[in-house]
């Protein structure tokens, strides 16, 4: 996967050198190409940010280096045809960021990233990247709150779409039980020692039997989710009295 991120911070992204990401950068599993927004002005102070139409607090992000840093990053090609980014654009007001849209970017062989800062970027930019780039634009959202710029969204973001691509996590199995894959939590974990502090790692973890371990595991996951996050529960694995349907 290619992955293109414009940004007035571009070291900001400096973790992404780390861990399984720098691994997967290493092993040419993934590239990732940091653009400093800076670079498509044309001004002694490379500006890119001035005062909002009909007023308010705040500056907006000039339409004109977005676009030459947009129509820098699609000029560069993907190798493959053609071929252009789809553009995501972190931002409070896009669609949540989940798992399920993490395995959708994972399928994209190239993604661009445009880094929002002070009030957000001028509306026109979008239309842009639609209309004259051709370019599929999804405005995406880490959760309710606001951070300061788009960076730490992408570092999210690219953290969770990476560990899905083939290769990057050694042993693939461990994604598939893990929180959120099919909208349960994931149940609770445990390691040596069997007592540690004055406390068990439970009887049924010790038992060996495989099927009681996995409806154990089940049944763990269907109470966390009911008790963290009721929200992800589909109304069938709820009874109409309140109580979990617990489908063992
Ligand atoms: N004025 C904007 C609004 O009310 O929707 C908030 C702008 S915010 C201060 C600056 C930038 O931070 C945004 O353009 C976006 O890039 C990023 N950002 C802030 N909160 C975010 C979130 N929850 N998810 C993703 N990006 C976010």
């Amino acid at each position: 996967m290619r992955i293109d991120v414009v940004t007035i911070f571009p070291e900001y992204l400096a973790p992404l050198d780390l861990s399984l990401i720098g691994k997967a950068r290493e092993d040419g599993l993934l590239t990732v190409t940091a653009h400093d927004l800076r670079d498509f002005t044309h001004d002694r102070h490379r500006t890119v940010d001035d005062t909002p139409y009909g007023g308010g607090a705040g500056m907006v992000m000039k339409p004109q280096p977005w676009a030459e840093a947009l129509d820098h990053v699609v000029a560069q090609g993907d190798g493959s045809g053609g071929r252009r980014p789809r553009l995501v654009v972190p931002g409070p007001g896009g669609a949540p960021f989940t798992q399920s849209l993490a395995r959708e970017l994972a399928e994209e062989p190239w993604l661009a990233f445009a880094c929002g800062r002070y009030e957000g970027i001028d509306e026109r930019v979008y239309e842009y990247a639609r209309d004259d780039l051709g370019l599929e634009v999804s405005v995406v959202s880490l959760g309710d709150y606001v951070l300061n710029g788009g960076e730490v969204a992408v570092l999210a973001m690219v953290e969770a779409i990476a560990r899905l691509l083939p290769g990057v996590i050694g042993n693939a199995e461990s994604l598939v039980e893990e929180s959120h894959e099919d909208g349960l939590l994931e149940y609770p974990i445990y390691t040596k020692p069997k007592v540690w502090n004055g406390r068990s790692v439970p009887d049924v973890l010790l038992s060996g039997n495989h099927s009681a371990i996995a409806a154990w595991r089940h049944e763990q996951r269907l109470a966390r989710t009911a008790s963290r996050r009721p929200d992800l529960l589909h109304p069938a694995q709820v009874t109409t009295d309140g109580d979990l349907e617990v489908d063992l």
